[in-house]
């Protein structure tokens, strides 16, 4: 039986906190699905298809990752992509009540599936693609945190929307 985890999220854009996490999966996975979440209501700085390209070209290398985008609910993505574990990163005190809230709410949907929760190397404990944007903005330098094809486009992104 082949084990595959589902790694929902936003990624706008991807940082090397959730490359870490991904890595970490492989470890205990076959398989893991990068599920790109649609999430309209965070208004994403990238759109959907830049967020894909990016974590395409992130994990390009790698055939055990698929990267897939979505827009219904975790529980229909995790069982359409043949997935029993949904897999979440975990930094400080404050994302634990809002992934243990996400966590309960698709137990109940979903009793089959499970979710765990992975921690990244310390390094990358503070990490959030929002607070890289914003220091990017500013013109702080976020290069140990992106990939640098990632650092590029976000570069370019940024520029362009000044
Ligand atoms: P979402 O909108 O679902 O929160 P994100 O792209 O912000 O999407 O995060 C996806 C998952 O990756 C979440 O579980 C988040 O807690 C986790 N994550 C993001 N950055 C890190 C990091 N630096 N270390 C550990 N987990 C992380």
């Amino acid at each position: 039986m082949t084990a595959i985890a589902i790694y929902p999220g936003t990624f706008d854009p991807v940082t090397r906190g959730h490359i870490d996490i991904c890595e970490r999966a492989l470890k205990m996975f076959d398989r893991v699905v990068i599920g790109v979440a649609d999430s309209p209501a965070k208004q994403p700085f990238f759109n959907l298809d830049e967020r894909y390209d990016m974590l395409k070209t992130v994990f390009a290398e790698n055939g055990r990752i698929a990267i897939k985008p979505f827009s219904g609910l975790l529980i229909d993505f995790a069982r359409d992509s043949g997935a029993a574990v949904i897999l979440r990163g975990l930094r400080a005190i404050s994302d634990f009540e809002y992934e243990v809230q996400l966590a309960g709410m698709n137990r109940s949907l979903a009793p089959e599936i499970e979710t765990v929760f992975l921690t990244a190397a310390q390094r990358y404990a503070f990490v959030s693609s929002s607070l890289v944007r914003e220091i990017a903005r500013l013109d702080g330098d976020v290069s140990d945190f992106l990939h640098p094809e990632v650092l590029k486009r976000l570069t370019a992104k940024l520029k362009a929307s000044k």
